[in-house]
């Protein structure tokens, strides 16, 4: 049988004495597709990577590559690679002698090598550099050669364990653009793992949210951004401000919910709820219409006053917090065009979103 997918887990579970690490987790990879796993730090991402690795055996299911299980096959025999966020260069190399250490070990010939490893630094676009030294390399270029490594391997699967950790922000952010064009540059499986949500959004075809061992929610970004199923993901996947509260009033999806606060919010819940439970409201930031007069939110289904207690400038991220009366503090995204430039704290704007905007979950 051959299986369109280049990796299965299935009710994939790993206990540590007391510590139940990955709890029944189950995915299919598609091949030729960059799948990442987006949780907090403990969650069980690496347990995940080292176990299809074959570093960890399973308490229990199965791990198929190409529809076959590779539960008995040692790591060395797996087609599969493993990037490290400490990338493991070896610093006495040079690049070539880098990229070809695994051909090398595999007892290809030195013509083969020199024409793989030739090959792989046209990809990563480090052409023509392989006697160079590793120390010669900026942090980005780094990256590309501990990938080039693996991926001379030919291996069906990559799986990169946070590897953009260590480096500064602005060569995250370039990162990104890149790992996803040499993921398309090599057309083979990527498995990504990350506690940083944008380096998962923005780089997968596919993003599984893990929470505690499990899996929350399986989806493509946007899905996750928009249509968040489980409050762990809505809370998770991008900023939303947040409310505890009871609902009020139910009219199909659409859902009236007081908060703890006092403040009443119309919202919608892709759950039925019940009148007298317990539900959460989530609301982002950029969800949120902001005006100086209350006619021009007039239209929206929710709107609200606000005083400005905090202007929290950062450029295309700016916003502003408000107290609004009974609903605590609100974290508001700041338009782009300039109008809000000289705002002040103690000054009032009105806010407003529609109900498909909040997003209502039952539960404390
Ligand atoms: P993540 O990569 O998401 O940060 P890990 O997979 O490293 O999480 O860890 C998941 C959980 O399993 C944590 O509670 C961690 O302490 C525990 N754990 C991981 N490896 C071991 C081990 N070898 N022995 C005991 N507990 C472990
Ligand atoms: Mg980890």
């Amino acid at each position: 049988m051959t299986s369109l997918n280049d990796l299965d887990c299935i009710n994939l579970t790993k206990r540590f004495e007391e510590t139940l690490a990955v709890d029944d987790v189950s995915f299919s990879v598609p091949r030729g597709s960059f799948f990442s796993i987006l949780g907090p730090s403990g969650c069980g991402k690496t347990t995940i990577m080292r176990m299809i690795a074959g570093f960890l055996d399973p308490t229990s299911g199965d791990i198929q590559i190409k529809g076959r299980s590779v539960l008995d096959t040692p790591p060395n025999k797996r087609p599969v690679n493993m990037v490290f966020q400490h990338l493991a260069l070896f610093p006495m190399m040079n690049i070539a002698d880098n990229i070809g250490y695994g051909l090398r070990r595999r007892g290809f010939s030195k013509q083969e090598i020199d024409k793989k490893v030739g090959d792989a630094l046209e990809r990563i676009g480090l052409p023509g550099i392989g006697n160079r030294q590793i120390e010669q390399l900026s942090g980005g270029q780094k990256q590309r050669v501990a990938i080039a490594r693996c991926m001379v391997l030919e291996p069906d699967v990559l799986l990169l364990d946070e590897p953009l950790g260590a480096l500064d922000l602005k060569l995250r952010e370039h990162m990104k653009v890149e790992l996803k064009a040499l993921q398309a540059a090599f057309d083979t499986t990527f498995v990504y793992i990350t506690h940083d949500q944008s380096e998962a959004l923005v780089m997968s075809d596919q993003v599984a949210v893990m929470n505690a061992g499990r899996f929350e929610q399986l989806d493509t970004a946007s899905n996750l951004y928009y249509a968040p199923k489980t409050p762990f993901v809505a809370g998770f996947v991008g900023d939303s401000n947040r409310w505890s509260g009871q609902v009020e009033k139910v009219e199909g999806s659409c859902v009236s919910v007081r908060t703890e606060t006092g403040l009443s919010l119309r919202g919608t819940s892709r759950d039925p709820l019940a009148v007298g439970e317990a539900a959460q409201v989530f609301l982002r930031p950029e969800a949120i219409r902001v005006a100086r007069t209350v006619e021009e939110v007039r239209d929206q289904e929710n709107i609200a006053i606000g005083t400005v207690e905090n202007v929290l400038f950062n450029g295309a991220n700016s916003r502003v917090l408000l107290a609004v009366p009974n609903g605590g503090t609100v974290d508001v995204a700041l338009p782009q065009s300039g109008e809000f430039a000289g705002l002040k704290r103690g000054e009032t704007l009105h806010i407003g979103w529609g109900v498909a905007q909040a997003l209502c979950f039952g539960g404390a």
